[in-house]
Order: structure tokens, then C-alpha cells, then sequence
């Protein structure tokens, strides 16, 4: 049987990256992929468009927790390296308020430019390998797949992914594979999620999208904000807004178990309080009927809707309008989920050479970490930047 130098658990983004790099450097590495095909999630990404990176990688855009490993991983294979990576691919990209993509606007072609060069490096790439189990130590693992197939290499690379999307691959099965390798995972929850919630403004208004500014309130404190579309559903809220601020709410429903989460949002943010309330006394004083009280400012269905805000002062209806308050009780699960929260701890991973603390030899890269980025490029940039880093180190 061949032996290996690196043999990657997981063909995704992350494990592409690494199996290019490390046969760059001249070692025969392999690809394991429980799919029938390569890279499905990638297709997925950007609606389809795949924002395969942020003009800004520094590490703020983080969790705290991996930060370290982040800035070092960005260190050894940064923003410009990532995009002569793809240029050297033949891979044109573009830049649009900090988000890069392709510049056929496809994420197929992204895949595409990865997969030639898998060809043209002659890396071989095992489809419906599903690594089960893994023994053996440095310079001679055996990885067994589900169907009892079995490979043998030096080094292993798992980039198994989180559990988003589990019908393209990536079903959280690969934790299984670092516990048994001795690390702590922390416990993965869906993030860049739509909420839970009962309240009978999301019925009333389900399918109507405004722009508004979001605030997540945890136990009474501000946790995150943002300002963007907040679309109301039958089970809740979505919008690009809530799921910029769903990551610590998610971990505080579904890890915490936290009761006291809160979104407020301020539903007419073009104005001000006291300018809001101004327009309200006008539209009273002008006779606008009660079914189009709010008509100009927010969709027509709005005035209906909150047809309650007559019972109160002019001053209030403001105050309700720019800080209406919704209690969340859930979130949506994995299949509507961007990335997951949680994952193999970085504390115990080699912040350099991406090598695991726990056993020489094994490294790691992409989601399987506990790294998560802001919605916005940040999590396929890690994804190439920490497949690159593990590929290079892990083939020497
Ligand atoms: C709808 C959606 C849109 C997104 N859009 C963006 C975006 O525009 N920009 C961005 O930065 N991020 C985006 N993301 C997040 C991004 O896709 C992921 O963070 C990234 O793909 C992670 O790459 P990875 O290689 O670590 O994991 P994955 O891409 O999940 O790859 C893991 C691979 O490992 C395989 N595997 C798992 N277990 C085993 C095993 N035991 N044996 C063999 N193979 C195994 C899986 O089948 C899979 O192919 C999006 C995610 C979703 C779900």
C-alpha cells in the first residue's frame, strides 16, 4: 500500500488548500472525501457567488478565543497571498465594499480553478472515504474509512468542517476524530442564524423587510450590533442584521441555555427620536386614518400592524418605534446556519504550525476549529489561509 506524507481528512475549502500546498512542496499527499464530490460547499457560498474573502483579515473580526492563532496563521499566509494564490490560478477576483468574489460572480469557478490544479499537481483524491477511525502515531497513521478502505500516511490533516449544511458533507462527524485524538471540543451551535421567537408582529408582517438597526441584549447587557435588512418570518426574524448579531445569541440560547435575550430594533433609523416623534404629531394633526398612520416610513402594512402605537403618546409611539424590543427563544438549526460556533479548541493547537498539542503529526485547519469570522469573507479566508499553513508545515 503507498504510504503518504500528508493524507487530508475532508475536501472542502480548507483541505484543498492544504493538500495544493503541501504537494507544492514536493510530498505525495492524498484527499480523502467522504462525498462523492469535492468542495460542495463552496458552491453554496456568497448565495452562489462565493465572497471567498475580506479586504480586512485582522483578527478583530474573530472570535476571541482564536485569536491568537489567527494573526499567526494570517502572519505566515496573509490577504495578498490568498489573492496571488488565486491569481496564480488563473482565478480574476473582484473587491466590493471590502467583500472579494469572483469576477464571474460564480462560486463554481472557484471550485474549478482549486480542482485543476489538484490535477495538475497529480494529488489523488479518494471520493466516499468517510475516515471513521485513526491509529497509528507520526510516520505511519492509518486512517479507516467507513466501507473498511484504509490508507496509510506519515502526517494527517483533518479539515472536516463544522456541522452546517450536513447534506453536503460536513455533519460534525470529524469532532469524533480529534476527541478520539485526545482534544476538547467546544460545543458547536449554529451561527449566522435566523431567531425563534413568539411575537404577533412576525406573524402579522411575515415576509416584509425593512432596514433597520439591530442590538442583541444578553442578560441585560449590549452584546453585538448591526444595521441591515430585518425580515420578518412565521417563526421570527432573519435579514442579514440578525444574523450579523445571531452568533452570541446562539451561543447564549444554545449552549447557555440563557432565558434573557432580547433584540431591539430601531425600525426607523433615518431619523432621529425626537424627529420621529415630530412627524407622528404632524400625521395626527393632519388626519392621516389609522390604516395609513405610519405610511412613508415603513412598508403599508406597518400601520396595520401596529395599529396598537394609537393607544399612546406621540413621545412613546417614537420610543416603541426606534426600540422595539423582541424575546428570543431559539434559533433556527444547522440547515439554515452559515457556519458553526464552537469546535476543536485553539488552545490546544500549535498557534505556528497549526500542528495538535495532543499528538505529533495531526494538524488542523478550516471550520473544525473553534475560529469563527464575521459574515463577510472572513470564514473562507481562514479557511485557505489555514489549509495553506497546515499543507506547508504538515508536509515537512
Ligand atoms: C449557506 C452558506 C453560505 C456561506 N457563505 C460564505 C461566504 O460567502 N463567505 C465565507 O467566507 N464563508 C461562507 N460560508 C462559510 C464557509 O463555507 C465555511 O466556513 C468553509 O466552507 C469551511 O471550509 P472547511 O474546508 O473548513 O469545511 P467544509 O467546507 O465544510 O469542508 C469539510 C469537508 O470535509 C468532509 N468530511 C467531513 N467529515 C469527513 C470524514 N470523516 N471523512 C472524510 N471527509 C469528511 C465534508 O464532506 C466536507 O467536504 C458559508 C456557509 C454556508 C453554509
Amino acid at each position: 500500500m503507498e504510504k503518504f506524507s500528508v493524507a487530508i481528512i475532508g475536501g472542502g475549502a480548507a483541505g484543498i488548500t492544504a493538500a495544493i500546498s503541501a504537494r507544492r512542496s514536493g510530498k505525495p499527499v492524498a484527499i480523502c472525501e467522504k462525498m462523492p464530490q469535492l468542495g460542495k460547499k463552496i458552491l453554496i457560498t456568497g448565495n452562489g457567488r462565493c465572497n471567498l474573502l475580506n479586504d480586512d483579515t485582522s483578527s478583530a473580526h474573530y472570535n476571541p478565543a482564536s485569536r491568537n492563532l489567527v494573526s499567526s496563521v494570517f502572519s505566515r499566509f496573509g490577504k495578498a497571498d490568498i489573492v496571488d494564490f488565486f491569481n496564480g490560478l488563473g482565478l480574476e477576483i473582484y473587491c466590493k465594499e471590502g467583500r472579494v468574489f469572483p469576477m464571474t460572480n460564480q462560486a463554481s469557478s472557484v471550485l474549478k480553478a482549486l480542482e485543476i490544479e489538484l490535477k495538475r499537481l497529480s494529488i489523488p483524491v479518494e471520493l466516499n472515504f468517510d475516515v471513521k477511525a485513526i491509529s497509528g502515531s507520526k510516520g505511519a497513521f492509518i486512517l479507516k474509512s467507513k466501507n473498511g478502505a484504509e490508507m496509510v500516511s506519515e502526517n494527517i490533516i483533518i479539515t472536516g468542517g463544522g456541522k452546517t449544511y450536513p447534506a453536503l458533507g460536513s455533519d460534525g462527524n470529524a469532532y469524533e476524530l480529534a476527541k478520539k485524538v485526545g482534544h476538547s471540543v467546544i460545543a458547536p451551535v449554529p451561527s449566522a442564524v435566523p431567531l425563534v421567537l413568539k411575537d404577533p408582529l412576525c406573524h402579522l408582517l411575515q415576509g416584509q423587510k425593512i432596514f433597520a438597526d439591530v442590538t442583541s441584549l444578553i442578560d441585560g447587557k449590549a452584546a453585538g450590533k448591526a444595521s441591515g435588512e430585518l425580515l420578518f418570518t412565521k417563526y421570527g426574524l432573519s435579514g442579514t442584521a440578525i444574523l450579523d448579531v445571531s452568533e452570541d445569541i446562539s451561543i447564549a440560547v444554545n449552549r447557555h441555555h440563557s432565558n434573557d435575550v432580547v433584540i431591539s430594533a430601531d425600525m426607523v433609523p433615518f431619523m432621529d427620536a425626537k424627529e420621529l416623534e415630530n412627524e407622528l404629531e404632524r400625521r395626527i394633526k393632519a388626519g392621516f386614518a389609522p390604516g395609513d398612520f405610519l405610511a412613508g416610513l415603513l412598508p403599508n402594512k406597518f400601520s396595520a400592524a401596529l395599529s396598537d402605537l394609537l393607544r399612546y403618546d406621540t413621545a412613546q409611539m417614537a420610543a416603541i418605534l426606534k426600540d422595539k424590543r423582541f424575546k428570543v427563544t431559539g434559533t433556527r438549526g444547522w440547515n439554515e446556519a452559515e457556519f458553526t460556533s464552537g469546535g476543536v479548541s485553539a488552545a490546544e493547537i500549535n498557534a505556528h504550525t497549526l500542528e495538535s498539542d495532543m499528538e505529533k503529526g495531526v494538524y488542523f485547519a478550516g471550520e473544525i476549529l473553534d475560529v469563527q469570522g464575521k459574515r463577510g469573507g472572513h470564514n473562507l479566508a481562514w479557511a485557505w489561509a489555514s489549509g495553506f499553513v497546515a499543507g506547508l508545515t504538515g508536509s515537512n
